[in-house]
């Protein structure tokens, strides 16, 4: 589904984050990134949706080069979770929600529809929420929108860049817990950003531990645990 094939990013000609990698992640799967700060996780994900252009080699979603798709195309097929989830401050839940939907100009009727299956997905009330400002919203509230946003034009790719790190324990837990559930319902391939471990094993198909831009590891919670 997605393959690097030897790509290297260099920062200023010099830094080198990410050094002649090569993955391959499969369709539908959860896959984690992990490793220490520095080591490449964030350059690796921002490469898949084009934030940043690889310096060599190639990425391909499919069999097509990521640079062969129309850029915003491939962005609007594409969820992205940050951490910090941005929402759109003046407008609604269901109009944050509702960006990629109506860039794609699906219906009125259609956009409803979507908006509130998505805030029952991820757990919250559409009567409710739909109408309310993202400051009327806790933390983890506007982490849950920003996963609802993501899925929103259902995108076949979710990445997900720390998206829970900036919680506090007990709402982490939770997201957690709803991702588990969310991951065996939905039919995603999922590239997942972390530094913790315990997330990465508790959530994770597959786990990918890197360091200075190279992969150390790659396997099933199982084979990660079980290495001697
Ligand atoms: P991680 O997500 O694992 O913390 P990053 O991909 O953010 O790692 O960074 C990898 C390396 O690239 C680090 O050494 C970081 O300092 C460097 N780096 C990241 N972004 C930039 C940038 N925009 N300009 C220069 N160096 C950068
Ligand atoms: P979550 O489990 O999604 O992290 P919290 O446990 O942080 O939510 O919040 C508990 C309740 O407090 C929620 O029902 C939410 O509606 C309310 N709440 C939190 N922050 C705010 C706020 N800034 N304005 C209004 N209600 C809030």
């Amino acid at each position: 589904m997605i393959k690097f094939d030897k790509v290297t990013k260099l920062y200023d000609d010099r830094t080198k984050a990410v050094d002649q990698l090569d993955l391959h992640i499969q369709e539908n799967e959860f896959f984690v990134l992990i490793g220490p700060s520095g080591c490449g996780k964030t350059t690796t994900l921002k490469m898949i949706n084009r934030l940043i252009d690889a310096s060599d080699g190639s990425i391909f979603i499919g069999d097509k080069k990521i640079t062969d798709y129309n850029i915003h195309e491939l962005r609007w097929n594409i969820g992205y979770v940050l951490q910090q989830i941005a929402l759109f401050p003046h407008m609604t839940i269901a109009e944050n929600i509702a960006v990629v939907p109506e860039l794609k100009k699906w219906s009125r009727k259609q956009i409803l529809g979507r908006v509130d299956e998505l805030l029952e997905m991820v757990g919250l009330d559409p009567a409710v929420y739909r109408d309310r400002k993202p400051t009327e919203l806790s933390g983890g509230q506007q982490q849950r929108i920003g996963v609802a946003r993501a899925l929103a034009a259902d995108p076949s790719i979710i990445l997900m860049d720390e998206p829970f790190s900036a919680l506090d324990p007990i709402s982490r837990e939770k997201l957690q817990n709803d991702m588990l559930h969310l991951k065996r319902t939905i039919n995603k391939t999922i590239v997942f950003v972390t530094h913790d471990i315990r997330e990465a094993l508790k959530l994770g198909d597959r786990i990918c531990i890197m360091k200075e831009g190279k992969v150390v590891q790659v396997g099933t919670p199982d084979d990660i645990l079980n290495k001697p």
